[in-house]
């Protein structure tokens, strides 16, 4: 059977990665991507250019409009959907919770966590096997900082990580019958873009001797273990994560 995903955030980073890994899996990949246009093309171009299909689209996962058009597009496309990653995840300037107003966690918590639930919804209404679907996989991409909480740099961010991990556990209870297994990845310290939204390009070097392993994560390696959970090799696995972190 053909394979298709939709993997949010698509047109960088850890979502990138995943994209043309996923290609190289033999999946159909849908790129979504908030702004950068120019960066989705070229993912698009790089999984056309090994033989794969794929679309890029914009659409901003926290607006539930864009979420149904984006998967209408991938629909139309690409054929039938039978995974997601939920990748997209935003963080910003490092700052104490004594100084957060609303504005920030409403901007924070609306892509992390509604955008997360909303591309689910529109995988389980596709996918389920009581909607007349054939079943699939979603991955949510969380983060250590659910564990470690981030403070003095982004404690709602990492709330907001802490609310993608309960979902995972709630949704992947509530769609098993379904056919449709829900796993989370919690990446640690990884070397993207990401640590420059926070106002600090170079976090990454600051805490790699705080890891274990003494170095940084790669995309490719959170990308390696989310094609894995997408997998069948992983038909046994719901409900669960996997930490890619360097032993942090
Ligand atoms: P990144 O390099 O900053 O890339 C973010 C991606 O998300 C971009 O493709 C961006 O699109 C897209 N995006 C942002 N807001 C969006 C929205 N509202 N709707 C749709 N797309 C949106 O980030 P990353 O480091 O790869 O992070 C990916 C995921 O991993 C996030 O959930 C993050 O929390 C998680 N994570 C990262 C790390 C790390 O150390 N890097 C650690 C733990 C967890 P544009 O290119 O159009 O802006």
């Amino acid at each position: 059977m053909s394979q298709t995903v939709i993997i949010t955030g698509a047109s960088r980073g850890i979502g990138a990665a995943t994209a043309r890994q996923a290609a190289k899996a033999g999946y159909a990949v849908c790129v979504n991507y908030l702004s950068n246009a120019e960066a989705a093309g070229a993912v698009v171009a790089d999984i056309r250019d090994l033989g794969a299909r794929a679309v890029a689209v914009q659409a901003d996962v926290a607006h539930d409009d864009d979420v149904l058009r984006l998967f209408e597009n991938a629909d139309r496309e690409l054929g039938p959907l039978t995974a997601l990653v939920n990748n997209a995840g935003i963080l910003e300037h490092h700052m104490p919770v004594v100084e957060m107003d609303a504005a920030r966690l409403a901007r924070v918590l609306a892509t992390n966590v509604t955008g997360s639930f909303l591309c689910a919804r529109e995988a389980v209404r596709r996918m389920a096997f009581s909607r007349g679907g054939a079943g699939g996989a979603i991955v949510n991409v969380s983060s250590m900082a659910a564990r470690l909480g981030s403070p003095n740099e982004y404690v709602d961010y990492a709330a907001s990580k802490g609310a993608i991990d309960t979902f995972t556990i709630g949704l992947a209870r509530e769609v098993a019958a379904d056919g449709i297994r829900v796993n989370a990845v919690r990446p640690g310290i990884i070397d993207t873009d990401i640590h420059a939204s926070g106002g600090e390009p170079d976090r990454v070097f600051r805490l790699r001797d705080a890891v274990p392993m003494k170095r940084e994560g790669h995309a490719e390696e959170v990308a390696s273990a989310i094609l894995w959970l997408l997998s069948d090799a992983a038909s046994y696995s719901t409900g669960t994560f996997i930490d890619i972190s360097g032993g942090r």
